[in-house]
């Protein structure tokens, strides 16, 4: 039994846990790879992210020193830009669509590019927005997480006055409590909340929990519209023998907990297997491994070719030292007076496609044992399935059905993760402004969310 923690000195947590992708050294650097840019008129890199930020535009501003409207074009389209310049996965998204993939070249750094915009405007306060006549119309959202902050912050320009119930002490949601601290500190969470809540006219109400501190027919009743983006946060059982033993934690409380303590007060294994291969199941391994696991061991039971996680976050995995077991099951986690010491795997091969369209996988008959003091299930994460059924709001499998938005209760509206089962923080950040745009036509408003005017200073 190797579960510890105080594993290392201060000094190596700091390492360890510092920025893994880091910022340009200066304005040149940055001016460089803004130069590179083809401006290209049919952008593929704009259409590939999902909040359409117009790219060509704000990295020409970077090249004629006008980072405040650069920083505006960003934050219009996506008012944690900031955030998803660190944690989007880019290598999907705009970097992986932008031309010079084509030729072979090295794409824009287009995620540095914006992350030099956007912390120059939150380190220097800059207010690149300012609110319309208040409309005397007032709505509740649910969940501080990116759809509720991007739904607030779209309401709150336009004269709408805000009030968001989170049940953390913290807002930033998955952004704050479930992405790898070398990604995103919790400060820089706490000061992005700050700076998109600084347009005034939004409020949060930490500790209240949908369910039990406020209800839904409370809110309807003293609110002109609702917003549900409470997302979804429980974690899926594997359903396999031994899983309640001593050591067998789930992906997102173990990164709950090094959000929410000191690292050296968390607790790790000295060997840990990680099951999962999705972007959770990645930061869980790089982050035991980066706590001073001796061994990190990641079971996936398909192959390289149907992994959910990228390429980029492979690689980061690979470099901290973690192993990958592909085509490994996990059967039953083993444990001796009640505290994991391995993980019984099945060997599998590849079948015929699934539902999803990837060979499935089979069992091959052999199985194997891995040694292991600690176990990280990072299968998933599950809606929020008993609170919304108690809301009495129609649902598939705990996920809130909408149509545009609408859920089937008047006056309320849902988006994000807990819509759609879990996606990329930039999806919740769109789906935090369809949401929006649908209230403001509930409530009879009309809503500029593309068209928002800058301060003067900040128009190009
Ligand atoms: Fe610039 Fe690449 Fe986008 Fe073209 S695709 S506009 S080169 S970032």
């Amino acid at each position: 039994m190797a579960i510890s923690n105080n594993r290392l000195t201060a000094a190596e947590y700091e390492r360890n846990f510092s920025d893994v992708h880091p910022p340009f050294d200066g304005r040149e650097s940055a001016l460089v790879e803004a130069n590179r840019c083809l401006m290209c008129y049919d952008a593929p890199c704009m259409k590939s992210c999902p909040t359409s930020i117009d790219i060509p535009k704000f990295i020409h501003q970077i090249t004629t020193d006008n980072v405040k409207g650069s920083a505006h074009t960003i934050l219009q389209s996506n008012i944690m830009g900031a955030g998803c310049s660190r944690v989007c996965p880019v290598e999907k998204l705009c970097e992986g669509s932008c031309v010079y993939n084509f030729l072979h070249e090295a794409p824009i750094p287009i995620a540095k590019l914006q992350r030099y915009s956007t912390e120059m405007a939150m380190q220097r306060q800059w207010q690149l927005f300012t609110r319309k006549p208040e409309t005397g119309k007032r709505v509740a959202i649910v969940g501080a997480g990116p759809a509720g902050l991007s739904c607030a912050h779209v309401l709150a320009r336009e004269g709408v006055d805000v009030t968001i119930f989170e049940k953390e002490e913290s807002g930033g949601g998955l952004m704050t409590y479930g992405i790898a601290a070398y990604k995103v500190t919790p400060e820089f969470c706490r000061e992005e909340v700050e700076y998109i809540t600084s347009i005034g006219g939004i409020t949060i109400r930490y500790g209240q929990e949908l369910g039990r501190s406020i209800s839904l027919t409370q809110l309807r009743a003293e609110y002109d519209a609702v917003f549900l983006g409470f997302g979804v946060g429980l974690a899926r059982r594997l359903d396999i023998p031994g899983e309640d033993l001593e050591g067998v934690v789930d992906a997102i409380s173990f990164i709950y907990g090094l959000r929410t303590q000191p690292l050296a007060q968390t607790p790790v294994g000295d060997r840990v297997i990680v099951i999962g291969l999705g972007m959770t199941a990645i930061d869980a391994a790089t982050q035991a491994k980066r706590l001073g696991a001796k061994e990190v061991t990641i079971v996936y039971r398909r192959t390289r070719a149907e992994m959910p996680c990228t390429q980029v976050e492979l690689d980061l995995a690979l470099l901290d030292g973690c192993k990958v077991l592909w085509l490994a099951a996990p059967e039953e986690v083993l444990g001796t007076d009640g505290a994991v010491t391995g993980l019984r795997c099945s060997q599998m091969r590849l079948g015929e496609p699934d539902a999803s369209g990837r060979r499935a996988p089979v069992h091959s008959g052999e199985e194997f044992v891995l040694e292991a003091d600690m176990v990280i299930k990072a299968a998933g994460q599950t809606p929020f399935e008993e609170m919304v059924e108690a809301c009495d709001l129609q649902h598939t499998g705990g996920k809130v059905a909408v149509s545009g938005n609408v859920t089937s209760i008047g006056g309320v509206f849902a988006g994000g993760d807990c819509v759609n089962g879990g996606r990329e923080v930039v999806d919740a950040v769109q789906a935090g402004k369809d949401g929006a745009a649908a209230i403001m036509e509930f409530l009879g408003l009309h809503a500029e969310v593309k068209k928002n005017v800058p301060t003067p200073e900040a128009i190009i």
